[in-house]
């Protein structure tokens, strides 16, 4: 069961931050969808309702999304849908249903890095930044990579790259988590990324593969450098060599998708 003390709703980001560094069992609120999974006791529940942080705006060259925005949003919204042929969009709409996507929200489900995550790999390919409020602007890959800082996740940048990307994942079920996803970009200049996810561990760029692909490798020789360079085990969903297998025909079908 969840316990919770106090319930605040700051007005500026600062003041969030400060409440969440005053005592470790204090916590930001995002739509309450994992947080209610588990078992603990929480001082102070700290909304971000206040802070106008759901929003998709774009500049000239970057899409911005706020850590407040849901999923569904993000599945729907109209600049997120035509971006690089709406990879980010196909990934979330895979999330358990719409009810729930309309709760979950943007920011927790990027600082909570999940290894099981349909939004990171799309992310990953797209080259997202994340702004965090006290770690600044980074490379939504090394935030990946950092050990586990607190700290609030005030919004997602994707830069406006031209080519196409594509989700794809493979589940036991609708709704049910992934045994394996991932996503892969193709940009009008030749070049590739692509992001393997729920290996359980977290979505991870495959660099060499991606390289293979741009130098001219076939994709048959391609598909077999993935899991000699990403790491891949064994959860309940599936085991590691079923993974392996898997990423080879999953990263096949992404490329036929993407147009290559
Ligand atoms: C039953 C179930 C099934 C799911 N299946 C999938 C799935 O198949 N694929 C998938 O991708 N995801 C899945 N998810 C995860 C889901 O998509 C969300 O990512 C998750 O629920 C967190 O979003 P939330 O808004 O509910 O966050 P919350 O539960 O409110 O918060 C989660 C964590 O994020 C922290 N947090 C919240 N906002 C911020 C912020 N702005 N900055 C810093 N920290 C913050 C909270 O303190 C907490 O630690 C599933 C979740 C559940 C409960």
């Amino acid at each position: 069961m969840i316990t919770i003390k106090e319930y605040v709703a700051p007005v500026s980001l600062e003041e969030a931050y400060k409440i969440l560094m005053s005592g470790k069992t204090n916590l930001i609120l995002g739509g309450f969808g994992f947080i209610k999974m588990g078992s603990r006791a929480v001082n102070k529940a700290i909304d971000l309702c206040n802070l106008s942080l759901d929003y998709i705006t774009e500049t000239t060259d970057e899409i911005l999304i706020g850590a407040e925005t849901s999923l569904r949003t993000l599945e729907i919204n109209e600049i997120i849908r035509n971006y690089c042929g709406g990879a980010i969009s196909e990934g979330v709409s895979n999330i358990v249903g719409v009810q729930f996507r309309n709760m979950a929200k943007v920011g927790a489900s990027v600082f909570s890095r999940y290894g099981f995550s349909d939004l990171l790999p799309s992310l990953l390919v797209l080259d997202a930044k994340v702004r965090l409020y006290k770690g600044g602007i980074m490379d939504l890959e090394e935030f990946l990579e950092k050990d586990f800082e607190r700290d609030i996740l005030v919004e997602v940048i994707l830069p406006k790259k031209k080519g196409m990307a594509v989700y794809d994942c493979i589940r036991k079920s609708t709704g049910d988590f992934p045994i394996i996803n991932g996503a892969i970009f193709r940009g009008e200049d030749g070049q590739y990324k692509i992001a393997i996810g729920s290996r359980p561990q977290r979505a991870k760029l495959a660099v060499k593969a991606a390289k293979a692909l741009e130098d001219g490798e076939n994709i048959e020789t391609v598909v077999d450098i993935i899991p000699e360079e990403l790491h891949f085990g064994t959860n309940v969903r599936g085991s590691k060599e079923y993974r392996e297998d898997m990423s080879k025909a999953l990263v096949s079908r992404m490329y036929c998708k993407v147009g290559a």
